[in-house]
């Protein structure tokens, strides 16, 4: 099918992640009439909120970055993003902490990046230039113009996979990074980014250094009043654009229906409610989309068969807690790594097992935002990246508040005293993944950004079986993380908009 040129289309976006708002947002503000499912009782997906005892928790991302991935969704109808939230500019970007009680402040402004490598390792600044000359030519191919444009056809791969070889896109983000630097820390800092969309720095395409380039070159930010405040401002708009949304609405099943020639898609809640659309945005789990709301459809259940044998990103074990004392000397943002990198990387991403040893970021926000604690308190989060449920069985119910206490012993190096000052706390598991975000295999981060598993290679956009079904968010091209699912809506509303090229 060729879908209808008019502007009067009908959509329905199931789910609320940014990948969905993102998407509902570029519908609306291009006049199809859309409706934004959610089957929680808040929007945000990952991006959940948690308000306990008087403290704020935004249950996931916290890094902002590349803000015009944001900016552009309010500019699409001439508004402003400074008018509705402010970003705050959050420095250092991350404090890095080994085990050893080594030390790394990753800043934006690159004399004291090269200073405080200088400091460390002489031989290495200059190969830290080189690699950051490297990260931005990545950034020039890989991000600007593909990131937020589609793969349909292998000849969109073809097209680009010249430069992207020439780059070596064959070669391992850390095995980049180690070409330019020999410091075993810097390694460890120059490379545990594609973490942060799901990806083993040991596996991930060096496309992922860009990155770095990224971080470097706009900055990493922090909505006032939380990332939740930001996923707010986002339904605002999407609401004034005449947009509804319909939150506890879970979607059960769609199917697909022939009306006056054209195929249409019947969307069933879980209240009982029936409504036909012209077209979906899925920003459910791409697994999720095929077998279960699509299960009737040959197409979906051949999709289904090929996500079961694809590789899937690590989960995640999130604790989040408040304490009743400030925490101010700490970095809003930390990496501590634990004592193995490349070891407990390949238990992660490879074993069958929970490791012993954690690696953890922290997240002091009320460092930046003191409105998400109580006066002189702070709120945190601490997230140890753990194996998916298909890779290692194990009984999270029994263990995970043991697992957080080890975890919060193990942060006391940087928050003195933490146990006896914390007075509230709650964690979520990979179970949590499957269970709430009806994540396949409790995936933290949906199918692993790895080069045979990316762009033409990774689930489409828009569906090439199924008329009129559309992907957004972290199992579609461009993969995880803000900037990744926010250029997946504008990629695959463009193709809506061209009537799927
Ligand atoms: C703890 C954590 C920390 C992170 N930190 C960062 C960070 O600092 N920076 C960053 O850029 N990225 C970060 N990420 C990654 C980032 O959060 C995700 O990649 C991104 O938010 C995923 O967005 P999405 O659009 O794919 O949708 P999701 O957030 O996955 O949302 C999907 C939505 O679909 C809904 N849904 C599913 N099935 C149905 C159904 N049948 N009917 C109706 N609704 C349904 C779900 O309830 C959910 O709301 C983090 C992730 C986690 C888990």
């Amino acid at each position: 099918m060729v879908d209808a040129p008019s502007a009067d289309r009908s959509a329905a976006v199931i789910g609320s992640g940014f990948g969905g708002l993102g998407a509902a947002i570029r519908l609306q503000s291009a006049g199809i009439q859309t409706v934004l499912y959610e089957a929680r009782d808040l929007p945000g997906g990952r991006a959940y909120v948690y308000h306990d005892d008087g403290f704020t928790f935004d249950a996931g991302p916290t890094v902002i970055t590349a803000p015009h991935t944001l900016t552009d969704l309010f500019e699409l109808t001439d508004r402003r993003l400074e008018d509705y939230i402010r970003l705050i500019e959050v420095t250092p970007m991350y404090r890095l902490i080994w085990s050893d009680g080594d030390r790394f402040d990753y800043v934006r402004d690159e004399a004291t990046m090269v200073e405080q490598i200088r400091a460390r390792s002489p031989r290495d600044a200059e190969g830290y230039q080189r690699f950051f000359q490297y990260a931005k030519k990545v950034f020039d191919k890989g991000y600007t113009g593909l990131a937020d444009r589609p793969f349909l056809r292998f000849s969109d791969m073809l097209a680009v996979s010249p430069s992207l070889m020439r780059l070596r896109a064959d070669r391992s983000v850390y095995n980049t990074v180690a070409k330019y630097v020999k410091d075993d820390h810097l390694r460890q800092a120059l490379s545990f980014h594609s973490l942060l969309v799901g990806g083993n720095p040991f596996q991930t395409s060096s496309i992922y250094t860009l990155i770095h380039f990224l971080e470097r070159e706009w900055g990493v930010y922090f909505p006032e009043g939380g990332t939740h405040a930001l996923v707010r401002t986002l339904v605002q708009l999407y609401e004034e654009l005449g947009g509804e949304l319909r939150l506890s609405t879970p979607v059960k099943g769609i199917d697909l229906i022939t009306e006056g020639g054209r195929t249409r898609h019947r969307v069933s809640d879980g209240k009982g409610g029936q409504d036909t659309f012209d077209m979906v945005v899925s920003n459910a789990d791409v697994h999720h989309t095929y077998s279960k709301l699509y299960a009737s459809s040959p197409v979906a259940q051949r999709r289904t068969r090929k996500l079961e044998k694809s590789d899937w990103s690590m989960s995640l074990f999130v604790l989040y807690f408040g304490t009743d004392i400030a925490y101010d000397d700490v970095a809003h943002h930390t990496i501590l790594f634990g004592p193995r990198y490349k070891g407990l990387l390949d238990d992660i991403f490879k074993g069958n097992d929970l490791p012993d040893d954690f690696s953890l970021y922290l997240h002091v926000p009320t460092v930046t935002d003191k409105s998400l604690a109580p006066e002189g308190c702070s709120a945190a989060y601490v997230l140890a990246p753990v194996p998916h449920l298909g890779r290692a069985d194990v009984d999270w119910d029994a263990i995970a508040e043991a697992y957080g206490d080890r975890i919060i012993e193990a942060l006391e190096v940087e928050m003195p005293d933490l146990s006896k000052h914390i007075v509230t706390r709650r964690h979520i598991t990979p179970k949590t993944f499957e269970s709430e975000l009806a994540a396949f295999k409790g995936s933290a981060f949906s199918v692993a950004p790895k080069l045979t598993q990316s762009a033409y290679f990774r689930p489409s956009n828009k569906d090439s079986g199924i008329p009129g079904l559309y992907l957004v968010g972290a199992g579609t091209h461009p993969g995880a993380g803000l900037p990744g699912v926010l250029n997946s809506a504008k990629a695959t509303v463009d193709l809506i908009l061209s009537n799927g090229r």
